[in-house]
């Protein structure tokens, strides 16, 4: 087995984005770019970031917990950056090294995968490339000339390498200004072979490239329901919702029998296919008697995040004659929102009756349904 190693290359400035702080450790979709681009390398042997000048706590903000080594300083241009980061893995010496840019979170496994095969299989050097769909035209004194797209593509990163190779490269030609690592490669008669890139793989530079990776990473959007009921008993208030409602009657159930909830709770569970309620917290345990019922949708919720996932929004419809529910539905609203960390506005609680039909009608006791939308990241 060949022992590879990733460059990740994040000592950019990204001035060009006009944030707050360096595009690769902007939040994107709630993860900070640069975590992003480690994450997509965490299965190969050894993955090395260079960063900026005084971006140190930037980037343990934004590593914390990975299981890297420290990130090593670059320099003032990307070439001399790299070389950097290429000594810093010297006593390493992995076979092969793939260099990528920071600003390239949604590489697939695939297109490294190209790269990969391409070294393993002897190419000195090897980088994904993609045709160019767009029709060019060059700006001159004459007007717009159109330019042939034919043979023309477009290089993305990883860049792929033998490392001793790369590394005498770097060091040969460690004075000479070139734009990527291909181009320091050929300087040094290094054979590049191209492999199938991705549209995908796209360099995120804007706010508009920030707003165009999230939506890709927006992923996969899941909707399930689900329903509950429990029984009128002698008491002097139910919980609905979170909400303590005073009442002539209250629940029957082994926790605070708050239907409301539970149906939300199984809703959010079936969105995961993570079973039901009575799975996770069985009714003959003797821990959930009497139970809080916001612990169930919180624990549901919390395996949603364990995948990734956020709860886009949630639908309650309640169903009795009695207690009345619209007094208490901004409450109930809040109360969710509060419990699953959500805007007040992807929460929504409705009621009706049955018209005096069915067991809900004769006030046996009241039902609930509910619905949530969950979006689950693709990574
Ligand atoms: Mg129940």
């Amino acid at each position: 087995m060949s022992r590879i190693a990733v460059l990740i290359v994040a000592a950019g400035t990204g001035a060009r984005a006009a944030m707050d702080k360096p595009k690769q450790y902007e939040s994107l979709a709630g993860i900070p770019m640069l975590r992003r681009s480690v994450q997509a390398f965490l299965g190969w042997d050894v993955v090395q970031v260079v960063i900026g000048p005084g971006q140190e706590g930037l980037a343990a903000a934004a590593l914390d917990g990975l299981d890297i080594p420290a990130p090593v300083p670059g320099g003032a241009t990307r070439q001399e950056s790299v070389r950097l980061g290429l000594e810093a893995l010297a006593d390493f010496a992995p076979d092969f090294v793939l260099i990528h840019d920071a600003a390239r979170p949604l590489v697939s496994d695939a297109v490294t995968g190209n790269v990969v095969t391409a070294l393993e299989h002897g190419a000195p050097g090897a980088l994904p490339m993609l045709a160019l769909a767009d029709t060019l035209r060059r700006r001159d004194d004459s007007g717009w000339t159109l330019v042939p797209r034919e043979g023309l593509y477009r290089a993305q990163t990883p860049q792929g390498f033998a490392f001793a190779a790369i590394l005498a490269a770097h060091r040969q030609f460690a004075g000479h200004a070139v734009t990527d690592d291909m181009a320091l490669a050929e300087l040094a008669g290094i054979a590049i072979e191209a492999v199938q890139g991705d549209e995908r793989n796209f360099k995120v530079t804007t706010k508009e490239d920030f707003g165009m990776a999230a939506a890709l990473l927006a992923g996969e959007t899941r909707t399930a329901m689900g329903y509950d009921a429990h029984r009128f008993t002698e008491g002097d208030h139910v919980w609905l919702c979170g909400v303590k409602i005073p009442h002539d009657q209250g629940l029957l159930g082994h926790s605070d029998a708050d239907a409301g909830l539970h149906a939300l709770t199984d809703a959010i569970l079936g969105c995961i296919a993570a079973g039901d309620i009575g799975q996770h917290f069985p009714p003959s345990d003797e821990r959930w008697r009497g139970a809080s019922s916001d612990k169930f949708l919180r624990h549901a919720a919390d395996l949603v995040a364990a995948r990734g996932g956020i709860i886009a929004h949630c639908d309650v419809t309640l169903i009795c004659e009695r207690p009345k529910i619209g007094p208490h539905r901004d409450a109930m609203r809040a109360r969710i929102a509060e419990i699953l960390a959500l805007d007040l506005d992807r929460v929504s609680v409705k009621a009706t009756t049955t018209e005096g039909m069915g067991y809900t009608g004769r006030r046996e006791g009241l039902a609930a349904q509910a619905i949530a939308t969950i979006r689950l990241d693709v990574k």
